[in-house]
């Protein structure tokens, strides 16, 4: 049987716990769906120094506080449990997760971005092998071991960071020209376990069982790294198919295309955060989440005062 609620909020980072903290003040009752860990990418973020009211803080922190701040007002979060479709034509929004069904009036999407993949061969095979796309999920696996990162910017600076502190070596991989903030390039630097080598082509994933090293050329000169983990940290993309689906529209980019009060083009549908590719940083997902979580507040105030004949 569907589970009903007056607003279903899909993603926790802090778009999606933002929204929830608004639905939850305004008496509204809501749930919060996270396929993976509650804070979304901001929960694995080292050191924030950009979102106000702190001079810096960590994402976990951050994110545990908002969640908590969510749930004293009523808020449901429920993970991890993957949204895999949804039907949001009607007056009545229908979520489904795989094992569950959820009913509500509106629906707000906060699902962020996805990482992109690594194309060459033994990337997709090694995958929980030694490839990993989340150094904060899988990087104690790798303790005392040689890892690389690939990747050019401050992601890659971000797992290769969180990584420094496990693994004897890190190796950062750039596939492209290095683009890392100059204060995370510091911290990057300070760290005597971390190498970071000239961008490069990179070939292969290889390994027996598990993964034993990585192909690279630069400048013609191939070379294998040997090394135990490859973490892929290339940049993100939107996630358009799942909202295409349901009838939701995306800019050429994938995008989801919101108005100025975060709602989409269909009816009780809002979206809020980095699938709107608006600011892409944690204050502007926070913000767009607030503007979400009480458009839909009070479109969920007038369904109810239709349904009473008010
Ligand atoms: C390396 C790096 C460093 C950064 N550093 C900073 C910084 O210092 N300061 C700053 O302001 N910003 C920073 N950012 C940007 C910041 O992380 C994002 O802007 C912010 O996390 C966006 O929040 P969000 O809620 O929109 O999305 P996210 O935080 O990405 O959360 C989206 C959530 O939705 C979930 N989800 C997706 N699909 C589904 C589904 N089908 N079902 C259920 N759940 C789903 C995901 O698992 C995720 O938890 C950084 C980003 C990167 C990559």
């Amino acid at each position: 049987m569907a589970q009903m609620y007056d607003a279903i909020i899909i993603g926790s980072g802090p778009a999606g716990l933002t929204a929830a903290l608004y639905l939850g003040r305004a008496g509204q009752k809501c749930v919060v769906l996270e396929k993976d860990f509650v804070g979304g990418y901001t929960a694995k973020i080292s050191h924030i120094e950009n979102y106000p009211g702190y001079e810096t803080i960590n994402g976990m922190d951050l994110t545990q506080i908002m969640a908590k701040q969510a749930e004293k007002f009523g808020a449901t979060i429920i993970y991890p449990v993957e949204v895999v479709d949804m039907e949001l034509t009607g007056e009545l929004k229908r979520v489904r997760t795989r094992d569950e069904v959820y009913e509500g009036h509106v629906v707000i999407i906060a699902i962020g971005v996805a990482r992109k993949k690594l194309e060459v061969p033994g990337a997709k095979e090694f995958l929980g092998k030694g490839v990993s796309y989340c150094a904060t999920c899988d990087g104690n696996f790798f303790k005392g071991r040689k890892v690389a990162v690939v990747g050019s910017d401050n992601e890659a600076a971000e797992e290769a960071l969180h990584l420094a502190d496990l693994a004897e070596k890190v190796t950062v991989v750039p596939h492209k020209e290095l683009d890392i903030v100059s204060a995370v390039m510091a911290r990057l630097k300070s760290k005597p376990n971390v190498e970071i080598l000239p961008p490069a082509k990179i070939h292969a994933v290889v390994g027996d069982e598990l993964v034993t090293g990585l192909k690279i050329s630069r400048d013609g000169t191939e070379a294998v790294l040997g090394l135990e983990g490859v973490f892929i940290a290339m940049g993100s993309t939107p996630i358009s198919q799942l909202i295409l689906k349901a009838g939701g529209l995306t800019d050429d980019r994938g995008c989801l295309i919101v108005d100025k009060h975060q709602r989409m083009n269909l009816d009780g549908v809002f979206a809020a955060g980095d699938c709107t590719c608006g600011g892409m940083q944690i204050v502007a997902a926070a913000g767009e989440g607030s503007v979400a979580g009480m458009r839909a507040a009070s479109y969920v105030r007038k369904i109810k005062a239709k349904a009473e004949g008010k």
